[in-house]
């Protein structure tokens, strides 16, 4: 058996550890007799998993007590609707930063719904930086704030959540999902995709303040309903069971790792690797501007379409796969989130330097 290194935005890379020990538990889960995917989501032994995952969740992300962990479906594209649904219910208003597509799609939905406006945006330079903002530039009637905490396809990353005021801050962290600390009580609702980080694709995970719950319009579809999910502890239909036992041996893994800190420590180290080898090669460049780097999505590119393409090809040959950038980007872009060994790197890197040398 030979693994690649995989680069690839989600689905991704997850810890072998973790797939060994999905496939030693595959046929019989702690002895029930039963895979965890055939088990009934009401039995106490799939109970016990989705508690331990919220409770890693709650341990591991230090979430404060009056916050709610939902375990949802649909991805976090659902969520562009579920949030106005939910919350854009006041004065019907809501501010957005713009700091690529996932943000910009948010803001569309939002749209359908009320009166979106967009505070800022970086779309003038490709979003390859983070627009700067003041609590001022905020509506203190607007229903919430949203941004994109880390921006998968341009490879930007809040290093500080911006201050948006009185208004309650909504956040979407699916591609940098536990690979850090973050201060919970900055955001009314923080969610994300597991596919990025967290696990397998199927589960979406949010974290919302208790006094955000209540709000949804009339019309909100009863499954787009936070409060339902809330009030049943996810269990208002069947969860996507394997997907949260999934998440929980993830989150297993990043504890036995030492937590949040641990992994932030790890992902600076492993993007360090990669951001100073592109600062000093001549072919290769990273696109983003140095302040606003992304430790889990780096996108780069050489100067020339032909280029670009001989390298995903030849890297992909040597077992670096899912190289190539987004396709409204081009270029490259490597994604190294918490499950890519620092092995990855330095290899990847090696190849890269190989390249250089052999095609300068
Ligand atoms: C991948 C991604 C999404 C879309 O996730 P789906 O689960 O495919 O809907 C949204 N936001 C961010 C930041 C992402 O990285």
């Amino acid at each position: 058996m030979s693994r690649v290194y995989n680069f690839s935005a989600g689905p991704s890379m997850l810890p072998e550890e973790v797939l060994k020990k999905a496939a030693d538990e595959m046929l019989d889960y702690k002895g029930s007799g039963q895979s965890v995917m055939e088990m009934s989501h009401r039995s106490k032994v799939f109970k016990s998993i989705i508690d331990e995952a919220e409770s890693l969740f709650r341990e591991l992300l230090k979430i404060p007590d009056n916050y709610k962990v939902l375990f949802l479906q649909g991805g976090a594209s659902t969520q562009f609707a579920a949030i106005p649904l939910n919350f854009m219910n006041g004065s019907g208003k809501a501010d957005f930063i713009i700091t690529g597509q996932w943000a910009k799609k948010a803001y569309q939905e939002a749209s359908r719904y009320g009166n979106a406006r967009i505070v800022a945006s970086s779309a003038d330079k490709t979003f390859t930086y983070l627009p700067k903002t003041k609590p001022e530039d905020f509506d203190p009637e607007a229903d919430y704030a949203y941004i994109c905490v880390n921006n998968t396809i341009y490879g930007t990353c809040y290093r500080e959540i911006p201050d948006v005021g009185s208004i309650p801050l909504i956040g979407d962290i699916s591609s940098s999902f536990m690979s850090e600390p973050v201060d919970v009580s900055k955001f009314a609702v923080l969610y994300g995709g597991a596919q990025k980080n967290i696990g397998p694709a199927g589960l979406t995970v949010v974290i919302v303040r208790e006094d955000m719950l209540g709000k949804a319009r009339d019309i909100t579809p009863t499954m787009l309903n936070y409060a339902v999910h809330a009030e049943n502890g996810s269990m208002y239909n069947t969860p996507p069971c394997y997907a949260i036992y999934m998440c929980k041996n993830v989150l297993e893994w990043i504890k036995e790792q030492g937590g949040l800190e641990k992994m932030k420590e790890l992902n600076e180290k492993k993007a360090k690797i990669l951001y100073d080898f592109l600062d000093s090669s001549k072919m290769f460049r990273g696109t983003v501007v140095k302040e606003d780097r992304s430790l889990m999505n780096v996108p780069f590119v050489t100067d020339s379409d032909e280029l670009n393409k001989k390298f995903i090809a030849e890297a992909e040959e040597a077992g670096f796969v899912n190289l190539k950038g987004h396709r409204t980007v081009g270029g490259m872009r490597a994604s190294i989130y918490n499950a890519m060994p620092i092995e990855g790197v330095r290899k990847l890197v090696d190849f890269m330097a190989k390249f250089e040398a052999d095609n300068a």
